[in-house]
């Protein structure tokens, strides 16, 4: 229920643009992923990674009918993670390793691609409400080649700080791990805000963003400049390394996810499905699925396989 990355989205940031030791706010780029309108806050113009966190998509709230509903078909995925976390609605996964797996609110469905897996997603089959959001990783070099698997967690952990819900859906916030696998230092946990404000403990060494799902939310740090103004729905507000806690004031009630991570070890290449290096394993990647490499095995739903764009580097002709 996420991606692909568009060629608007891989534009280089120059270095002299680099955020400064402040927060700062990226608005979401729209995009329709399934037949639903998604908005994505990774990857922007000026800002690829957040730790390891390479792609954040939005889905919903929407309604989705057999008629109008949310399928994706089989496609391939090279070099990532996907997390897939669902506020309303329900989803249902398949992929190349056998695995069918309906997603709920509260759990967490995790694929690790490694060389290369295959999944389709598919909305309820009757008309219902959607609300979720995919998370893309991009792991290490120890791991990025690795073999392909899936995780689903029914339950994680959740606990109440100040103002806040909070259930940690990958590495450890506030004293709680989750049992999800974690191939980089990085953490996501998802907040239910009353209004006030809460205290966050974070990792100093991490740089942090704070996605605003519904609501609105004034992120503060210290020693970190803010202007003090809100970030709202559907952008994002990210934190530099430094600071051991963030302070986070809601008026209203306010759904907000925090991602964290080691700043990621260098730069991450992504077209389409594939999160890569360089442009030699992205076309590796599409010629591969292209050509029925038994590496992308198959997937038992209906829907046709996703036939994957020609990177915008390639050679009219090569595609
Ligand atoms: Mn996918």
């Amino acid at each position: 229920m996420s991606g692909p990355v568009r060629s608007a989205d891989l534009t280089a940031e120059p270095t002299a643009s680099r955020p400064a030791p402040s927060i700062t706010r990226i608005p979401a780029a729209r995009v329709a992923i399934g037949g639903q309108a998604v908005h994505r806050t990774l990857p922007r113009r000026g800002r690829r990674t957040v730790g390891a966190w390479c792609l954040v998509d939005h889905l919903g709230p929407a309604t989705v009918t057999p008629g109008h509903g949310f399928d994706v078909g089989p496609h391939p995925h090279v070099g990532l993670q996907t997390v897939t976390w669902l506020l309303d609605g329900e989803v249902v996964h398949h992929d190349s390793l056998g695995s069918e797996q309906v997603v709920r609110p509260g759990e967490l469905n995790v694929m690790t691609a490694g060389h290369g897996v295959v999944h389709a997603e598919l909305g309820a089959a009757t008309a219902a409400r959607l609300h979720g959001v995919q998370l893309w990783l991009a792991p290490p070099e120890a791991t990025r080649h690795g073999a392909a698997a899936f995780e689903h967690h029914a339950t994680l952990p959740r606990l109440e700080l100040g103002t806040a819900d909070a259930t940690v859906l990958v590495g450890s916030f506030a004293g709680s791990a989750s049992p999800a696998r974690r191939d980089t230092d990085h953490v996501g946990v998802d907040l239910v805000l009353r209004p006030g404000t809460t205290t966050l403990p974070v990792d100093p060494t991490h740089e942090h963003a704070l996605v605003v799902l519904d609501g609105a939310v004034t992120v503060a740090a210290p020693g970190v400049d803010a202007d003090g103004r809100p970030t709202a729905a559907d952008e994002l507000a990210l934190v530099p390394p430094g600071p051991a806690e963030l302070a986070v004031t809601a008026e209203r009630a306010a759904r907000v996810l925090l991602l964290g991570g080691q700043p990621f070890e260098g730069p991450v290449l992504m077209w389409w499905n594939f999160v890569a290096r360089t442009r030699d394993e992205v076309d590796a990647a599409h010629a591969a699925w292209r050509d029925g490499d038994p590496r992308f095995g198959p997937v038992a739903v209906a829907l046709p396989r996703i036939p994957g764009p020609p990177p915008p580097w390639a050679s009219p002709g090569t595609a």
